[in-house]
């Protein structure tokens, strides 16, 4: 409780340098940036985080945008898609909501010579110039850690809710996961499964199935985002068990960090939307400038084993003792996480 209130007791509102440097505007871009959103139901960062974040990213560099959200619905990206070109976007950048949807925009895209980005799901099957993203593999090895750090070295049951199966994101979560879990002679993995779409509602219904599968004895729970932990953690207050048995999540949400401060939730990630925003705006505009936009690697596309020229950053892991960092850097404000705590 006491690093809740350093968290929420403080009254340094972050720094005041919090310019995470899109440095590469130096000419004046002339085209126009299209991005497709997935869902508002999946993650509320989305609209909350990634939209204010892209809009100042784009607003900085001078270039006209639009930013559009498919409401979950793959004909509606395509639907949205199809507008944006035929509006003259320059560069549509998606976040799938599933590789072969996703890859029929990019194709008809390129076919109209309109260059796309992968905006934090890569595309698998894609024609995508470049991929924006965090490292998801070190995502999932963060929650996995966290995890085994909340849980130690006593025998553990753990259950596995994972993300979409739609989302390469969620494969690359999960193996992240397993490979530190798995490790551990201390835990046995007793249920696993995947949420459709990521839905809360029913990641609920499904942690409920594993908890009753499981007779109850569950040690810990290796959720793959905030929404899909604040679900079971749902399910274990039901049963007298939150704040007892640890939870992970990601996406440094509001509720997740309001989780970790409370104790029902163990840790989050943080990944910082300016950092992925302005990310996406670089390379955009390189794009648009028809320049190479500098890359940190490749990523292996592994449905065809192709390369894609990549943009991964660092996720961060949140826990009770670091709430702050998150605040300092602008990814919360401290007024919406310590609202009635
Ligand atoms: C993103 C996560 C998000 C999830 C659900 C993933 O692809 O990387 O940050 O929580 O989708 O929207």
């Amino acid at each position: 409780l006491s690093m809740a209130l350093t968290a929420c007791g403080s009254d340094d509102s972050g720094s005041d340098d919090s310019d995470s440097g899109s440095d590469s505007s130096s000419s004046e871009a002339t085209g126009k940036i299209g991005v497709i959103l997935p869902d508002t139901e999946s993650s509320v960062r989305w609209e909350s985080a990634d939209r204010p974040a892209l809009e100042a990213a784009f607003d900085e560099a001078g270039v006209e945008y639009d930013i559009q959200n498919a409401e979950g619905d793959a004909e509606r990206m395509t639907q949205i898609a199809d507008t944006m070109i035929g509006n003259g976007v320059t560069v549509l950048a998606i976040v799938n909501l599933d590789s072969e949807s996703g890859a029929a925009i990019q194709e008809k895209a390129k076919s109209q010579g309109v260059a796309t980005i992968d905006y934090d799901r890569l595309t698998l099957g894609g024609s995508a110039e470049y991929y924006v993203s965090f490292d998801n593999t070190v995502v999932g090895e963060l929650q996995g850690q966290g995890l085994a750090d909340c849980l130690g070295d006593k025998k553990a049951n753990i259950v596995f809710l994972n993300g979409s199966p739609t989302d390469n994101n969620a494969t690359l979560f999960a193996e992240g996961a397993h490979s530190v879990l798995d490790g551990m002679s201390n835990y046995t993995v007793v249920g696993e499964q995947a949420v459709p779409d990521w839905d809360n509602e029913e990641a609920a219904t499904i942690f409920q199935q594993l908890y009753t599968a499981a007779d109850g004895k569950v040690d810990g729970v290796l959720a793959a985002n905030d929404g899909l932990g604040g679900a079971a953690i749902s399910i274990l207050e039901g049963n007298g068990q939150a704040g007892k048995v640890p939870v992970t999540g990601q996406d440094a949400t509001v509720e997740g960090l309001q989780n970790v401060l409370a104790g029902t939730q163990c840790m989050t990630v943080y990944k910082s939307a300016t950092q992925e925003a302005g990310a996406l705006a670089d390379a955009a505009i390189a794009l648009v400038n028809g320049e190479e936009a500098e890359t940190t690697g490749t990523t292996v596309d592994s449905s065809d084993d192709s390369e894609v020229p990549s943009i991964l950053l660092e996720p961060q892991s949140i826990t009770k003792d670091n709430v702050g960092d998150v605040i300092d850097d602008g990814g919360q404000k401290a007024e919406d996480v310590c609202t009635g705590k």
